[in-house]
């Protein structure tokens, strides 16, 4: 079984629909795994309705939702052949907004789990359309409630063991089909109610689903081939990496190459799955594969994240003292604001963050232990690929390629796969730019 999730954009249109289920079919004597997403823009829609309940502003909310429910029945028409599966989409919907519009009438008590309950529809919507379509087209194709099978414990992570379970008894319950599809993104909490794994959460779904099952290949879809070297909005002649290791993977989503949940590669380099990212428009392509395998002394991308501020703590004090770190730590810890990167020295310590929520707080409680300077407006530039100290070299090529930039942090050995840089906002784009130079030609 291989199990496939395809994107917002991937079923944006009825259009996109009918293209993309041409590449649910499974091959012969197999079976699909299908997790979908909503239709692209629907999440932010619910989120603006959520918006305006909690202020209490139920007409706001009528607005949104009659806007959203003229451009569902407008989908009917283009994407069903039949007055059967018309019929029987435009019932659904008319329930599905009606149920919307319950929740305008309780506007005074708007709490967050109807949020989420608001939230779930968009994935709810988006699968029985398409289940819909497949059942039109003749397909064995059966539609899953992702709330029966994917489920966070009680501290909000998912459950693999009651995902697994609850995945293998309800296949049990329908054997025989050729297609199933599920919702990405939504689950139920611990206390059983309506929840979510976040936004963009869907391909997390995938994972969970795929490492649950132990299929031979969790697919990626999007709308672009694989995942890039370089960011290709801002450096020309980027190329698809064809092959990543799974921490390289790991590093890259969190670096903003944002083709992958950040969160979502754990649960599947823990099964041994092997994770693809194709292409919707080009289905043929190759796309990346991401797996256990280490190419040996291969550097495989560059990726950038914006909006870093940097605080540096210099102080005496921290000469051959001990402890000195760990009272630093506290405080962005007391803050809940987590570091990304760190570089000390005998006398200081630098370190950047991207929550800026509560910089003043942690700048206050710092000049307790020596004085403080903060940078914003800076940029992290991370090299990823076999980086290992073994390595020789490899670092130098990196460091060689942006000579003529001003570099405030270098971090290296943090794992073998990474170097980043920090560099002012206004140098991403040479700095990017010089390592493509240096590194892939
Ligand atoms: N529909 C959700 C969102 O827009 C989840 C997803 O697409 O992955 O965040
Ligand atoms: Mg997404």
């Amino acid at each position: 079984m291989k199990v496939m999730k395809f994107g917002g954009t991937s079923v944006g249109s009825p259009q996109r629909m009918k293209e993309v289920v041409k590449i649910f079919n499974p091959a012969e004597g197999e079976q699909s795994f299908v997790v979908l997403s909503a239709m692209s823009g629907t999440t932010n829609s619910l989120v603006e309705i959520s918006d305006y309940l909690y202020k209490n502003n139920p007409e706001g909310a009528s607005t949104i939702i009659n806007q959203l429910e003229q451009k569902y029945m407008g989908h009917i028409e283009e994407l069903y052949a039949t007055q059967e599966f018309r019929e029987k989409t435009a019932q659904f919907l008319n329930e599905e907004f009606k149920y919307l519009r319950s929740f305008a009438k309780d506007a005074p008590t708007f709490s967050s789990k109807e949020e989420k309950v608001i939230l779930a529809q968009g994935e709810i919507i988006s699968t029985t359309m398409v289940t819909n379509y497949l059942l039109e087209q003749g397909k064995k194709a059966v539609l899953l409630s992702a709330l029966d099978i994917v489920r966070t414990n009680e501290n909000g992570e998912p459950d693999l063991n009651f995902i697994r379970n609850a995945t293998v008894a309800k296949l049990k319950e329908v054997p025989d089909y050729d297609i199933y599809i599920t919702q990405g993104f939504i689950c139920r909490n611990n206390e059983g109610e309506i929840d979510n794994l976040q936004r963009g959460g869907s391909d997390y779904t995938a994972c969970l689903i795929g490492a649950a099952l132990q299929t031979s290949e969790i697919q990626i879809w999007t709308d672009i081939d694989g995942m890039h070297n370089n960011d290709p909005r801002i450096v020309d002649h980027t190329e698809p990496v064809r092959q990543l290791y799974f921490e390289e993977a790991a590093e890259l989503a969190y670096f903003g190459a944002k083709i992958l949940h950040p969160t979502c590669i754990q649960p599947a380099k823990l099964a041994g799955v092997p994770v693809r990212l194709l292409n919707t428009m080009d289905p043929a392509a190759p796309g990346t594969i991401i797996n256990n395998e280490i190419q040996k002394g291969t550097i495989k991308a560059v990726a950038a994240k914006d909006n870093i501020t940097c605080i540096q703590i210099q102080s005496s004090r921290m000469l051959l003292a001990y402890g000195f770190l760990r009272k630093v730590f506290e405080i962005f810890e007391q803050n809940r604001t987590s570091i990304d990167m760190i570089c000390t020295s005998e006398v200081g310590v630098s370190v950047t963050i991207d929550n800026r929520s509560h910089l003043t707080d942690i700048v206050s409680e710092l000049k307790k232990y020596g004085t403080v300077e903060v940078d914003d407006n800076m940029c992290i530039v991370c090299v990823v690929g076999d980086l290992a100290s073994g390595n020789v070299g490899f670092e130098t090529r990196a460091c060689m390629a942006i000579k003529k930039i001003p570099v405030r942090m270098i971090s290296y050995g943090g794992s073998n796969y990474n170097i980043s840089f920090l560099v002012k906002a206004e140098d991403k784009k040479r700095t990017l730019q010089a390592l493509s130079e240096t590194l892939f030609k």
